[in-house]
């Protein structure tokens, strides 16, 4: 091959390189985010000191699977759900306000944010948001703009398995994976709506969350319970009045986390996962 024709490949293979991570390609495969997810999950069950597993009443995270997570997930809108190995599980933590998802569908989320929020409607906000990072592959765009492509090449060949356990340990620090972009923020809320419109839930629960940490002064002053969260979840209080103007555009009737209303499912809330957890 003459000199010319190598340098015309090798320019051609950097642009190709440099623009899966510009515009949000990814070389993971679906098998491969399913892998990657289950891989996370067992170094997640090994770490009970940094995620522990909650071992209270069974009946908290059954009632949740059940009659919130099962319903969103039956969505027509949702794409991978014979494809991702959706699975949802409770972490034993009251001072952490956030829920977040590792790749292939594993969903996490905090007794603390359980503890914090109060109907059944603004939950499913929240695990609507969370599945619609795993089903628009979020966690892997932003693992690959974070890592760059040879280190996950490696990574999704299991060459070097202690950088798994890297990368778990790096999980909640905000910097890899989970550090999403406003963009993909929005892509989730936009998506979550979507998804809630086929369930007995108001669909604006997805604003719920930031509306009463706005209404706690908890945004500006930035606790110690909800930096993680601002940390992987930005522009909370912009994110208010676009899911509503979004509500809007879709003929819904605005309601804030205040409403006593029957499809926000206050008392069943109450009644089956607040009053159960410990
Ligand atoms: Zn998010």
């Amino acid at each position: 091959m003459n000199q010319m024709k190598q340098l015309v490949i090798f320019s051609l293979i950097i642009l190709t390189i440099g623009g899966c991570a510009k515009w949000g390609l990814n070389i993971f495969s679906d098998e491969d985010e399913v892998k990657l997810g289950m891989q996370l999950d067992q170094e997640i069950r090994k770490n009970p000191k940094e995620y522990p597993i909650y071992s209270g009443d069974p009946s908290v995270k059954e009632y949740i699977i059940n009659n919130m997570f099962y319903p969103i997930l039956n969505s027509p809108e949702i794409r991978k759900r014979n494809v991702y190995k959706y699975q949802l599980e409770i972490l034993h933590d009251d001072s952490t306000l956030n829920a977040f998802a590792t790749p292939g569908g594993f969903i996490y989320v905090y007794t603390g944010i359980l503890k914090y929020l109060d109907s059944e409607a603004a939950l499913a906000g929240v695990l609507a948001h969370e599945i619609a990072h795993s089903e628009r592959r979020h966690a892997t765009q932003n693992l690959t703009n974070y890592y760059g492509l040879s280190f996950l090449v490696s990574l999704v060949l299991g060459e070097n398995p202690s950088d798994l356990a890297q990368i778990a340990g790096n999980l909640l620090t905000g910097l890899t994976f989970l550090a999403n972009s406003r963009a993909f923020e929005d892509e989730a809320d936009d998506y979550a709506i979507k998804y809630l419109l086929s369930t007995k839930f108001y669909p604006g629960g997805v604003k719920f969350f930031f509306e009463k940490l706005r209404d706690d002064k908890l945004i500006d002053s930035k606790p110690s319970q909800i930096r993680t969260f601002l940390s992987t979840h930005p522009d909370p209080i912009d994110r208010i009045n676009v899911a509503e103007q979004r509500l809007r555009n879709l003929g819904i009737p605005i309601k804030t986390y205040k409403s006593t209303d029957s499809d926000l499912y206050r008392q069943s809330y109450q009644t089956y996962i607040r009053s159960k957890l410990r």
